[in-house]
């Protein structure tokens, strides 16, 4: 038996690139029975049926480190979530929202803002050392000059990683300009909404070299994290974590408890002003039983 990875998992074929091939499977009758169902991400066992139309048979789903449901991915180390710097400025609010939810899931994360030959960098002088405070890796770089590529190449090297953000800040470019083989297709905001309504998106696993993997995961910003209780969000603000303990209240939630540390770190610039913000949204919104992403 051959062993590769899904790439793509679409009406019920399973892309498994095994090397420098792709081979097209369907799932062994034996997975369904025992309630197996073969994800994008998965290394799996397969045999080869047809070797010349590349057509084979998944046997067996190795043993997978992580999962995440929506949308369908495993085996995944990092998380990188992509903004830019203009057109279109950066969302705060989606940008901590990506972050909680891959806090969550405990992946690795950096935050990467594109088109930085659109805007001087200094501009996002606060935020970059905020973020990085925090203890995130933060990437300038620019998919059209290429300025900043490198740093980047060499956080993705050796993982496999979901790019996470909306359409439009550069998410395709970056790839091309990265591994110019998959030349995916780039384009105008307007252009890709409009393509969007006709093409079913679906996550793809590309692969770059011997063991480093990138997702284009549509969705993966709009998840919603209903699972988690209002009490937990403080845990994913890892800048909290620090000072939570000189809180008057062990139970405090940094809302509207006195002798609280955390507010009075936001007054005192030691932790960014919007991120707070956003906590406050995330917490308020659970707590009304909102859906917030
Ligand atoms: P995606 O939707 O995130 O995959 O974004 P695309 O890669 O399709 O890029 C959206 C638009 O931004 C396209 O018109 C690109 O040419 C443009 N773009 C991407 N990267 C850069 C960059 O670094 N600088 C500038 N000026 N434009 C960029």
């Amino acid at each position: 038996m051959k062993e590769g990875r899904i790439i793509k998992a679409l009406s019920g074929f399973f892309y498994v690139q095994d090397n420098k091939s792709v081979v097209v499977c369907k799932g062994r009758g034996i997975l369904k029975k025992r309630g197996i169902t073969p994800i994008t991400g998965d290394w799996v066992k397969y045999s080869i049926i047809n070797e010349q139309l590349k057509e084979g048979v998944v046997e067996e789903v190795l043993p997978r480190k992580n999962e995440m449901l929506r949308p369908p991915l495993s085996n995944l180390d990092q998380i990188l979530a992509v903004f830019s710097v203009k057109e279109p400025i950066p969302n705060f609010v989606l940008l901590d929202r990506i972050l909680l939810r891959a806090e969550m899931q405990r992946y690795q994360i950096g935050v990467c803002f594109n088109k930085i030959d659109l805007e001087d960098k200094e501009t996002f002088d606060g935020i970059l050392s905020g973020y990085e405070k925090i203890g995130y890796p933060v990437f300038f770089i620019s998919a059209k000059s290429g300025d900043g590529i490198a740093s980047l190449r060499n956080f993705l090297a050796g993982n496999t990683t979901a790019l996470a953000g909306a359409s439009g800040v550069g998410k395709s470019s970056l790839i091309n300009k990265l591994y110019p083989s998959f030349e995916l297709k780039t384009g105008k905001i307007s252009e890709k909404i409009q393509r969007g309504k006709h093409t079913t998106r679906f996550t793809e696993l590309l692969w770059a070299d011997e063991d480093t993997w990138i997702a284009d995961t549509p969705g993966f910003s709009t998840l919603n994290a209903s699972d988690l209780k209002y009490e937990e969000v403080k845990r994913y603000f890892k800048e909290f974590l620090a000072l939570e303990s000189s809180c008057r209240f062990l139970s405090c939630l940094h809302l509207k408890e006195p002798g609280c540390s955390i507010k009075k770190a936001v007054s005192d610039g030691e932790i960014m002003e919007h991120r707070y913000k956003n906590y406050q949204n995330i917490v308020e919104e659970i707590k009304s039983d909102r859906r917030y992403c």
